[in-house]
């Protein structure tokens, strides 16, 4: 099996010393869509940001590439890192074209990943659409040398075609390219007909992991127990229900 692009070991995460997210041990290896699944406030995005280097793990590690990482998000963006969020991150005064040269990324693999952004490419990014600014920053991150892709709600708001489209190009890409991805997604259904693998944080710890083939066999289990009702990160979580392992 080939080495993980991104592993943590017993990685705590949280704000000023308090706990959100415990003894997180994950890996991502090459060619491997993973989804984080939780409800909100499990700790999902706690996990991004520590994993991207902007938040410091209050205890355990993140290793990159096989070594222990301390390094901010700007020094792992260099080592093939991109950490992509729901806010649209495209600078709104700059056109397409000029955000893709900003962010390094080929133009022509650009278009190739979204056909959609070429008739748009003089324009200012902050005219386009929501869907057509997530493609834009997607196609940012993944048109240059990406290795390991961090998505936190790639898809929050957007249209279900829109939804199918970036997915569908973060699939390609690992299949093509060999990228590792994380992704948390609102749109569970959507993200498991993509995903090899599923992480499901429950209270601030990994409740099941599995291949995203269990995850969907057991979705309505996962669903009623785990992302139906709204849960409070670093609380007491006994009363779970096991899910097969
Ligand atoms: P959602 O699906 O709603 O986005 P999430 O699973 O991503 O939720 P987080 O955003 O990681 O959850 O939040 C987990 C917990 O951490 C919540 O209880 C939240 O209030 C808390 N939290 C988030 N940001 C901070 C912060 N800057 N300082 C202190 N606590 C925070």
């Amino acid at each position: 099996m080939t080495d993980p692009l991104l592993m943590t070991r017993g990685l705590h995460c949280g704000y000023r010393g308090v706990e959100i997210v415990r003894d997180l041990n994950i890996t991502v290896r090459p060619g491997e869509v993973i989804a984080l699944l939780g409800a909100n406030g499990s700790g999902k995005t706690t996990t991004l940001l520590t994993l991207a280097g902007e938040l410091k793990p209050l205890a355990g590690d993140v290793l990159i590439d096989g070594r222990v990482t301390t390094a901010p998000l700007h020094k792992r963006a260099r080592q093939g890192l991109a950490f992509v969020t729901e806010e649209r991150s495209t600078f709104a005064n700059l056109t397409t074209r000029q955000n893709l040269t900003v962010g390094r990324a080929n133009i022509m693999a650009a278009t190739a990943i979204f056909p959609e952004l070429e008739p748009l490419m003089s324009r200012g990014a902050g005219l386009l659409s929501g869907g057509e600014q997530q493609m834009l920053t997607l196609a940012r991150a993944l048109a240059r040398p990406t290795k390991l892709l961090l998505a936190d709600e790639l898809s929050l708001g957007l249209a279900p075609k829109t939804v199918g489209k970036l997915l569908t190009a973060v699939r390609a890409a690992a299949d093509e390219h060999g990228l590792g991805a994380l992704l948390v997604e609102q749109h569970v259904h959507r993200v498991l007909d993509i995903a090899d693998r599923v992480y499901l944080l429950h209270h601030g710890r990994i409740r099941f992991s599995g291949t995203a083939a269990e995850a969907r066999k057991n979705i309505d289990e996962i669903q009623a127990t785990y992302l139906a009702s709204t849960a409070t990160a670093g609380q007491g979580s006994k009363d779970t229900v096991p899910l097969p392992h």
